[in-house]
């Protein structure tokens, strides 16, 4: 079955095919076409011919008054000699419907009524040719050209003849074209392989080239392998660019993984490092043993919040972990936000102030659109000058709502302000790390907004603070 499921998919094959029916059903038509067209010509001029034989020997009946008497040894020889011509019988009926002659000399005298005889009485000439059993009826009137009153049927010529000399004819005719078709048949098997391997060749080139590349095939290389024709080309050209797609993706991949160790091998350092100058130092006093337990357990903490942190990043990629939408008070979610918040902001005596221009309802993932605004609003305190402010405000159109979250920070750098969203990316890594940043919370805020099809914007200017704009739809649409 799977093998028979191949063939009729296989392209080369349709090719073949295709071709063998474009070649060979125009060829039986013309086969069938001449042989009846033969025939029909055949059967017309035997027609023709009997009726012109006939009218030749009805004008001799007349002449010699035959339909009266019968007899005449001329007109039998006559009659006699065009049925063997024409391999079949004449009879000949007076106008009393009776048999005056008969070919078979069989019904001589018995009458004769069919309706093919009256019709031809009636002044219509029939004629029924019948393929099957090969015989040719014809019924031919007897006119006689009676002075000054016009024309006379006084009888009428039933001829019956075969039509096998036709029929052998056609049969030698039919086996001369069916050689031909047959040669035709093999031209055409062969224009058919031909053409359907020199179109499929190009696809097997480039079968065999794929299998061959290596790992590092370049696009460059697969575009310029298949030039041949547009087709393959244009195939080519998607591959490439697919191809350049997955390198692009696996780099990426790479390059998270490698950020990703070494990210969580940091804070492990440092407790190896710590620890192991506790054992060196042999009777360290109690209170250099706590000072590096702090260190230890902050550096633990740490090595926490990055994980928390990437698996936050990791549900978010996952494409397939749909939202858990549903219709919310955005003021309240911002108010809980900044309630969170607020100790760590007083702790520098920042200032965190909210303004909602008016309530906004929305469809959010709470739990998604939480973290993304709360890593914006974090950002702006952990990056903030003390005593300095945070300044958040809600907006919304018919469309969509806007966030503003505006700081009075330290700012960003105009040359770093594009990769800010990059995993693993900050400006100043030590000062990042001091704060406990583990350069995930942007890109986890983008995702997140991503995901509620909206979009974050920035700007900055170094030393006077940021300014980040959420736009998210009022609804989400799947
Ligand atoms: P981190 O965990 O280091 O804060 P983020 O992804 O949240 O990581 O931010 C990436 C970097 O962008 C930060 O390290 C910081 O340098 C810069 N950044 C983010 N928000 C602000 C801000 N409001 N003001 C100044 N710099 C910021």
């Amino acid at each position: 079955m799977k093998g028979l499921d191949e063939v009729f998919h296989s392209l080369r094959l349709r090719i073949f095919f295709v071709v063998l029916l474009v070649g060979m059903i125009p060829a039986l038509c013309i086969k069938v076409g001449i042989i009846k067209s033969y025939e029909e010509w055949a059967i017309s001029a035997r027609k023709i011919e009997i009726q012109s034989q006939c009218n030749s020997v009805s004008n001799q009946l007349l002449s010699e008054n035959y339909l009266f008497h019968g007899n005449s040894d001329r007109i039998d020889a006559e009659l006699s000699q065009l049925s063997n011509i024409y391999d079949g019988r004449i009879v000949i009926v007076d106008s009393a419907l009776k048999i005056v002659e008969d070919t078979y000399d069989t019904d001589e005298g018995k009458t004769l009524i069919t309706p093919e005889v009256i019709q031809c009485f009636q002044g219509h000439n029939t004629e029924n040719y019948d393929e099957n059993a090969r015989y040719l009826e014809m019924t031919i009137p007897i006119i006689n050209n009676v002075e000054g009153n016009g024309q006379e049927i006084c009888g009428v010529m039933c001829a019956n003849v075969s039509t096998d000399s036709i029929h052998s004819t056609i049969e030698q005719l039919t086996l001369k074209v069916d050689l031909l078709v047959m040669i035709f048949a093999v031209i055409v098997i062969v224009v058919a392989v031909v053409f359907s391997r020199s179109v499929t060749v190009p696809f097997k080139k480039m079968t065999d080239s794929i299998a061959e590349w290596g790992e590092e095939v370049d696009e460059k290389t697969i575009v310029k392998t298949m030039t041949e024709y547009s087709e393959t080309h244009l195939i080519a050209e998607s591959f490439a660019r697919l191809l350049g797609k997955m390198k692009s993706v696996d780099k990426a991949r790479q390059e998270f993984v490698s950020n990703v160790s070494h990210e969580l091998k940091t804070p492990l350092t440092s407790m190896k490092v710590l620890a192991d100058s506790l054992i060196s130092m042999g009777d360290a006093p109690a209170e250099m043993y706590r000072e590096f337990m702090t260190d230890m357990s902050e550096e633990i903490d740490r090595e926490n919040k990055i994980i928390n942190d990437l698996l936050s990043l990791v549900k978010l990629d996952k494409t397939e972990a749909k939202p858990v939408i549903q219709q919310m008070s955005i003021n309240h979610v911002i108010e809980l936000i900044m309630k969170r918040l607020k100790p760590i902001a007083q702790k520098r005596n920042i200032e965190l102030v909210y303004e909602s221009i008016r309530h906004v309802t929305a469809d959010i993932d709470e739990v998604k659109f939480t973290l993304a605004i709360s890593n914006l609003v974090e950002n702006a305190i952990k990056y903030n000058k003390d005593n300095g402010w945070v300044h958040v405000m809600l907006n919304a159109d018919h469309k969509d709502m806007y966030i503003t979250i505006e700081d009075s920070g330290i700012g960003i750098p105009n040359d770093c302000i594009d990769d800010i969203f990059e995993r693993f990316y900050r400006v100043d890594k030590s000062h990042s790390r001091e704060i406990g940043g583990t350069g995930l919370g942007l890109a986890i805020t983008k995702n997140a907004i991503l995901m509620h099809h909206g979009t974050v914007k920035v700007t900055s200017k170094e030393g006077e603070g940021t300014t980040f704009v959420v736009r998210v739809p009022l609804n989400y649409i799947e």
